[in-house]
């Protein structure tokens, strides 16, 4: 990315990865995390098995990390609502969520999601909005999709909770499980706005287009943005496809894993370089 384009585009190779014999994760550590790695694989559907590399692609270009402050993406209200939010400590922004009432969503919740995990993170993962299961328990991403992102995290070494946090684009259950409109998605901003603030992730991975568009503010195919880095307000941001997607789309589970791994290399650069 350059100045003054903050939100401009490093292109990248996102394969992270090779296409590898199914056999390799076994060598040298049959009964290791190899072993449990590729059955972690197996479980979600990912076949052939692919080979993590240990670095980033040559031609990839890290992030540069910048110290801007986040910019307004969407206008602030006249009653300075989202001023007020951005001033919040958790505290005041879990009740402030618990009790908004700033869209139509509050009308059908539940309880409000607001996110879950480390809040010292290295990882962001912003999904869409809470379903069903989510709205119920008060938890992002506790239903089948949740499953999914679990086995995913679990693949690449990573748990809920330890170095990653988990939100949504809006905190409260569209009805029917629907796309959340613009203006939604726009009053629950600010308070994603805050939790990134607070958390400072080094690396957001926006999962699904709803997510990406909100945080890249702009019309994006997901299939188009991954395998690219961007950047959010001086944080790194990798696009992948809804595990929901992946549910339906077995096809796409590879480019997903794909996907991950070039979070993962991508994050591990940062942090040798760091
Ligand atoms: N889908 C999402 O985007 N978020 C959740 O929390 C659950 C399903």
């Amino acid at each position: 990315m350059t100045e003054g384009n903050p939100r401009g585009v490093t292109e990248r190779n996102p394969r992270g990865m090779t296409e590898g014999n199914p056999r390799w994760m076994n060598e040298g550590n049959p009964r290791g995390v190899g072993e449990r790695r590729a059955g972690i694989l197996r479980e979600i559907g990912l076949a052939p098995l692919w080979k993590l590399r240990r670095s980033m692609p040559s031609d990839a270009q890290p992030a540069q990390l910048q110290a801007a402050a986040i910019a307004p993406l969407f206008p602030e209200s006249a009653d300075g609502r989202a001023g007020s939010i951005a001033a919040m400590g958790w505290d005041e922004l879990r009740a402030s969520v618990a009790e908004c009432t700033a869209c139509e969503l509050c009308k059908a919740r539940k309880q409000a999601v607001l996110g879950v995990g480390d809040v010292s993170p290295d990882w962001l993962f912003v999904g869409e909005g809470p379903g069903a299961e989510e709205d119920e328990r008060g938890e992002p991403f506790v239903g089948q999709a949740g499953k999914l992102l679990d086995a995913m995290l679990s693949a690449i070494g990573l748990q809920r909770g330890r170095k990653v946090y988990i939100a949504n684009t809006v905190k409260c259950r569209p009805p029917g499980n629907r796309t959340p409109t613009p203006a939604e998605t726009a009053a629950c901003w600010p308070f994603l706005e805050r939790q990134i603030a607070l958390l400072r992730p080094k690396l957001i991975v926006a999962l699904g287009k709803p997510a990406a568009q909100t945080l890249l503010q702009k019309e994006i195919k997901v299939g188009e943005a991954r395998g690219r880095l961007f950047d959010h307000a001086g944080i790194a941001l990798i696009v992948t496809y809804h595990p929901a997607y992946l549910l339906r789309t077995l096809a796409d589970k590879a480019k997903a894993w794909e996907d991950l791994c070039f979070a993962r290399s991508t994050l591990r650069e940062m942090l040798k370089r760091a």
